[in-house]
């Protein structure tokens, strides 16, 4: 692939960036991902991460939600891909009633009062996607690169200034996006979890609060599981807190005291792209045609492909397009 036949570009390599660009390798297009971070480095890397937990406004997220439901499913039957299906609770300290989009889940069912942990007051049972993203990053580059498609490290200064590096250039810069567009509705809200050795814990466990700075949830990936968490709008250290993650280890260890005698691997920091609403958008911009897909909050996994599909959409309505 030469500078001269590449069909996109797509800025970004977080989930965002490598799923559409997937979908686009694999849809027959030549494409070139050029990130300012490694895969490793983004805020995708840090999340926890599980389908489903939609706190995005957009018409869309649902369908874009199931969409992306349906496509993971799959993956979690096959080897390396980093997805498992998970069965656990979802439960509230304050009365609430399940979330809408449960309804789109398998094996949903409501808690018995007994069941729930000390503290919660109501809750449900189901089985969904919990992706290890480490793993699933590294999956989403293969499938990239045997699609055709090629990564490559550079920083974008701004979108007019790549405009005749392809016909098309998809933005899924994440939080950046407040200052490469620029769009002063992103919020880069701070997100701090922790990760520890599995002692045996085979199910997850969300919980689900309007007040989502301090949120209790772990997700287990086999080998070890992931501890969460925190949601900082201030928030810009990257460096992790130590008694962010002791309280972190608290909150989950009253859950499931197992985790209380778990070694501590590592520690997780990432900023999710908080946005009023998701923006999956196209634009003409000096010459070039834009498409943005960011803006995803704490959701970006879960609606990763449907978003990328979108975008797909996009370039097909736009080349059958006569001029
Ligand atoms: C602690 C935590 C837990 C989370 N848990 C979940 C969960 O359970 N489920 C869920 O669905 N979501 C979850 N999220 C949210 C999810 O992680 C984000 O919505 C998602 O990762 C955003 O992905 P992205 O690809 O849009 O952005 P990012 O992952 O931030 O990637 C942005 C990319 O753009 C590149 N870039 C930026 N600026 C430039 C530039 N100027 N030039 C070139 N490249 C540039 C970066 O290098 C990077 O490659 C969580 C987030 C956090 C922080």
């Amino acid at each position: 692939m030469t500078a001269a036949n590449i069909d996109v570009l797509v800025v970004g390599a977080g989930v965002s960036g490598l799923t559409t660009a997937v979908c686009l390798a694999e849809s027959g297009r030549a494409v070139l991902v050029r990130t300012r971070e490694r895969p490793a480095q983004t805020t995708s890397f840090a999340a926890g991460a599980i389908w489903g937990r939609v706190i995005a406004a957009h018409e869309r997220a649902s369908h874009w939600g199931q969409q992306t439901l349906s496509l993971l499913k799959p993956l979690a039957k096959a080897a390396g891909t980093g997805v498992r299906l998970v069965t656990g609770m979802e439960a509230t300290r304050t009365w609430s009633a399940p979330h809408p989009w449960l309804a789109e889940v398998d094996d949903f069912e409501l808690c018995r009062p007994a069941e729930l942990p000390e503290g919660f007051v109501s809750g449900w049972r189901y089985t969904a996607p919990v992706i290890d993203m480490p793993r699933y990053l590294d999956y989403l580059v293969g499938r990239l690169l045997q699609a055709g498609g090629r990564i490559e490290r550079a920083t974008v200064l701004s979108l007019a200034s790549v405009a005749e590096v392809a016909p098309v250039v998809v933005n899924c810069t994440g939080s950046s996006a407040r200052e490469l567009v620029p769009d002063d509705e992103v919020r880069p809200t701070r997100g701090q979890l922790v990760v520890v050795d599995n002692p045996g814990v085979n199910w997850f466990f969300a919980e689900s609060s309007t007040d989502l700075t301090e949120l209790t949830y772990f997700l287990p990936h086999g080998d070890h599981i992931v501890l969460g968490g925190t949601m900082e709008p201030e928030g810009s250290d990257t460096t992790p807190h130590e008694e962010t993650a002791a309280a972190i280890v608290r909150r989950c260890t009253a859950v499931e005291p197992a985790l209380g005698r778990a070694r501590i691997l590592s520690h997780r920091v990432g900023f999710r792209p908080v946005r009023p609403q998701v923006r999956v958008e196209q634009t003409d911009l000096d010459g070039g045609h834009v498409i943005h897909n960011y803006g995803h909050g704490g959701s970006g996994i879960s609606l990763s492909w449907g978003c990328a599909f979108e975008v797909l959409n996009m370039i097909e309505s736009r080349t059958a397009t006569p001029s």
